[in-house]
């Protein structure tokens, strides 16, 4: 099925049905499975076959929602996980522990920005965030002899910068570490990370995958293509006493990446997605090309409408020509996605006062989802950061972002008329 597109792959990758089966892939509420032998269940302990055991590690329905985002992608495996911040977490604890470094762009969203400088610090892995705009040489220079990755988000939230595949993905081969990026905003449908330079991409599937604002959840898809045999992930390449002293890479090749992730790091904390939101993250999938259309559609018009607004200080959305991100999401993006963040006279809480009197778009510590809504980083998702920090994140205090919605765009440009009006 690999030479199907992108819209057929949304539709129908991940699951087909047998003589009799159910079309739609069904929710398999069961946390274990049975079997005829007690030999059958040790082979599955020992990773000697493939099948499920618990729902802890795998499952029938998640596996479906698993394999459809490996083919949207084109990456070998994925996994499922709880949250996009998990997702997060796990890609860096498989290949990094305490004693080593990694490096990640300053443009990060505000929940990893925080895991990575706070808490993966407490767990002793240092990070060294970058300026996206730094020359390769200075980014060289951030890395030390223990730096296991390069971190960055495709098109950052909430700065909406595109990240420069071709400078980042030659940085991380020359240094022969994974490129790991966070295709969150753009979605596959949008963007493929894995045919611009990365080795694994991660989502929080919470936004546009589910697309409907009803399941928190996280993937992690690897394209199979970095050579851990490299001497610096002994993680990957040495025997794993919890299995007999198994080796990922001897054993699993092409796939070791996403099987340590779910047999070592899931198996141990216990981070994987429900089938109830697999369910319905995966019939989220079914319509993401048409959303992404729409989505991004819709975005422009309102950018183009902001930028001629007298109370509007500026607008920033990577499709407009006038955005500095204009060239490179042209070059790596089918359209724009669905965020624009802008700035109104009068700060941070001229701000606020333009959000209140929205009545279509409404105030919602959300994104990515079929209804238009608003939120002011700086007094919210990234309060916790210092005010460096959030300038370095490209977080002004008069900053507002517009997630925009699929509603008719008609409406959604009335009410930010309104809204501008009582400024
Ligand atoms: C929301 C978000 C996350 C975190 O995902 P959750 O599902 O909320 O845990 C990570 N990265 C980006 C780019 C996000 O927008």
């Amino acid at each position: 099925m690999k030479d199907w597109s992108m819209e057929t792959k949304a539709v129908q990758s991940g699951y087909s049905p047998k003589n009799g089966e159910p079309r739609v892939a069904p929710i398999v509420q069961s946390t274990t499975y049975k079997y005829d032998s007690c030999q059958a269940i040790a082979d599955l302990f020992d990773l000697k076959v493939a099948g499920h055991m618990y729902s802890r590690i795998s499952n029938p329905t998640v596996e479906v929602f698993e394999n459809k985002m490996a083919a949207l992608e084109g990456g070998v495996g994925a996994l499922a996980l709880s949250s996009g911040q998990t997702a997060s977490t796990i890609s860096v604890l498989n290949i990094c522990e305490a004693g080593d470094h990694f490096v990640a762009l300053s443009t990060l969203y505000g929940g990893t920005f925080n895991l990575f400088k706070h808490t993966m610090k407490k767990l002793g892995i240092e990070v060294s965030f970058v300026d996206p705009e730094a020359s390769p040489e200075e980014v060289k220079q951030s890395f030390q002899s223990n730096t296991k990755l390069l971190f960055g988000e495709s098109l950052s939230n909430p700065g909406t910068d595109m990240l420069n595949f071709e400078k980042f993905s030659a940085i991380a081969k020359e240094m022969d570490v994974p490129f790991i990026v966070d295709n969150t905003f753009p979605t596959p449908y949008l963007c493929n990370p894995l045919q611009l330079g990365a080795d694994i991409v991660i989502h929080s599937t919470t936004k546009y995958v589910d697309g409907h604002a009803t399941s928190v959840g996280g993937m992690i898809v690897d394209g199979g293509t970095f050579n851990w045999a490299n001497g610096k992930f002994p993680g990957m390449t040495e025997p794993d006493e919890s299995y007999h002293g198994l080796s990922y890479v001897d054993t699993f090749g092409p796939n070791a990446y996403i099987v340590k992730a779910r047999v070592q790091w899931v198996r141990d904390v216990g981070c994987y997605m429900s089938p109830q939101n697999a369910f319905l993250s995966n019939k989220g999938l079914e319509t993401l090309h048409l959303r992404m259309e729409r989505h991004s559609e819709n975005a422009l018009k309102l950018a183009e409408y902001l930028e001629k607004h007298e109370k509007v200080t500026w607008v920033k959305y990577p499709r407009l020509e006038s955005d500095p991100n204009y060239e490179l999401c042209v070059k790596y993006m089918k359209a724009g996605s669905g965020v624009l963040t802008f700035g109104v006279q009068g700060g941070s809480a001229a701000a606020e006062r333009v959000m209140d009197a929205l009545q279509l778009a409404e105030r919602v510590v959300h994104v990515a989802d079929v209804r238009t809504g608003v939120l002011h980083p700086a007094s919210m998702t990234h309060r916790q950061l210092s005010e460096e920090d959030q300038l370095k994140a490209g977080v002004l205090p008069e900053l507002i972002r517009v997630s925009v919605g699929i509603e008719g765009v008609d409406d959604i440009i009335a009410d930010f008329s309104q809204a501008l009006e009582k400024l």
